[in-house]
């Protein structure tokens, strides 16, 4: 018997045909005698819909919010109508569900009342989207005879106060979930637990960041001893590429934790990149899996970081950066400037995905999400305004509208020449490259290329993963 952490994402929970699909799926599993952990996100959509929400409050649309808030309710009354039939059961689910409308609409008046929502509130209004589709799994499991409970992670996952990014506090949450839900589950209970929600110690709910629920499902999976833990989602696995970009994209039947990693951070969407982190110790073999396509093995993620035949094993690309130069004759030798722009754009509220600087120290550059890019800009001149003062510095400047293309592979590591065929790849097909940059893990490397070069490049570098991915 194992026991194994299911996560379903919000398309996979997200109609009722997708729900009845979870069920199937659930009682197969259960029929094989393991036990189960489900963990949910909510219903594909109405995170974004709760955000929306928020917003209108702040402005004092009423009719706004009020809207949305009842096009949810209809949309979650729907489901539950659809999914059980007429009972004292359906009766129950039905009023949990529009307890948690009625608070929702009275957080968004005191939001509206007020005109500003802190972020404490906006993860309090965010948190109902996974209380909602908890409970809606858990009854339609229950039609499908299988003993579940929608449970709720702030009794489980204790986290700090930074809300919409709130780290977990790990002892008191091994604590929690050991004394509290392992023993649920000798008693043959199954578990479906809200994704992406946690709570602080004082019990006000917070949030992991958007796609937490990956994040947390981990942790569950790790801390719950699983022997397996399966992302279900929309897609038949981890991808060589975006197929939105080069249709020839297949699924990678195996890659490593490392890698995937990588993967994650530069823009493949198909896990949160902090998902690893909680199972890495653990050697927990993660699946990646399709709902909708079950039959399909999906992508195994695991420990070995297996040679393959080629070294690249996919292509990621991040859109929507711009890229911010500083240069200037004067930087030769003078030690602090690099660093002093990072704190100066940290202090800016940006995050810096790479960075680059060249060898004669005659520049820096380093990528930003596009519409932080002017701000970090003002921030790093203030910095530097004495060295621009006296011209040490000859300019900040920002390229908008670029890329940030990774090449992925464990195998990249010792293996030389690799950088070499890549540029000679980007070369051929006659791609400009602003800026490149190695990940020290050496499993990894990347490119700024200009937008307008992003399918030509994607499809060379891709060339070069297909090689290895059988068919
Ligand atoms: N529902 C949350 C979001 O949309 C968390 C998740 O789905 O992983 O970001
Ligand atoms: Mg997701």
């Amino acid at each position: 018997m194992k026991t194994i952490t299911m996560k379903f994402g919000g398309t996979s929970v997200g109609s009722v045909q997708a729900i009845t699909n979870v069920c199937q799926i659930v009682q197969e599993t259960t029929a094989q005698g393991h036990r189960v952990v489900v963990v949910v996100s909510a219903m594909s959509g109405v995170t974004d819909s709760l955000i929306q929400s928020i917003q209108l409050a702040v402005k004092g649309d009423k009719w706004g919010y009020l809207s949305i808030s009842q096009k949810m309710r209809d949309r979650h009354e729907e489901a539950i109508n659809d999914l059980l039939p007429p009972s004292a059961e359906r009766e129950a689910v039905l009023s949990a569900i529009n307890k948690l409308f009625d608070q929702h609409v009275e957080l968004c008046q005191a939001v509206c009342i007020l005109r500003e929502a802190t972020p404490r509130i906006e993860d309090a209004i965010v948190s109902f989207g996974e209380r909602l589709s908890s409970k809606i799994v858990a009854a339609a499991l229950r039609q499908h005879r299988i003993n579940a409970k929608p449970l709720d992670a702030a009794h489980y996952l204790l986290t700090d106060e930074s809300y919409q990014n709130a780290q977990p506090l790990w002892d008191e949450t091994q604590l929690r979930i050991e004394r509290h839900l392992l023993p649920m589950l000798d008693s043959d209970l199954i578990p479906v637990i809200t994704g992406f929600i946690g709570a602080t110690a004082d019990g006000a709910y917070t949030t992991l960041g958007r796609g937490g629920s990956d994040y947390s499902a981990a942790i569950f999976a790790a801390y719950l001893r699983s022997d397996e833990f399966i992302i279900w989602t929309d897609v038949d696995g981890v991808m060589t590429t975006d197929p939105r970009i080069d249709k020839r994209a297949r699924v990678l039947p195996y890659v490593s934790y490392q890698e995937v990693g990588e993967l994650a951070f530069y823009g493949a969407k198909v896990l949160h990149p902090k998902t690893i982190q909680p199972i890495i110790n653990l050697g927990i073999p993660i699946y990646v899996r399709n709902t909708f396509n079950p039959s399909h093995p999906g992508t195994l993620i695991g420990e070995e970081t297996q040679p393959s035949m080629t070294v690249i094993k996919a292509v990621t690309c991040i859109r929507n950066i711009s890229m911010l130069t500083i240069s200037g004759r004067g930087m030769l030798g003078v030690p602090g400037i690099a660093g002093r722009a990072f704190t100066a754009t940290a202090r800016a509220g940006a995050s810096i995905l790479m960075i680059s600087q060249s060898s004669s120290e005659q520049s820096v550059c380093f990528t930003v999400v596009g519409n932080q890019a002017e701000t970090v800009k003002q921030a790093v001149e203030d910095e530097l305004i004495v060295e621009i003062n006296r011209q040490n510095i000859e300019s900040v400047d920002v390229s908008a509208h670029v890329v940030i293309l990774t090449v992925v592979g464990a195998g990249m590591r010792g293996t030389p020449g690799v950088a070499g065929r890549v540029f000679t790849v980007m070369g051929e097909g006659g791609v400009n490259v602003l800026a490149i940059a190695q990940g020290s893990s050496e499993c990894s490397i990347s490119f700024v290329v200009d937008e307008a070069d992003m399918k030509r490049a994607v499809v060379a570098l891709h060339d070069l993963a297909l090689e290895a991915v059988p068919n």
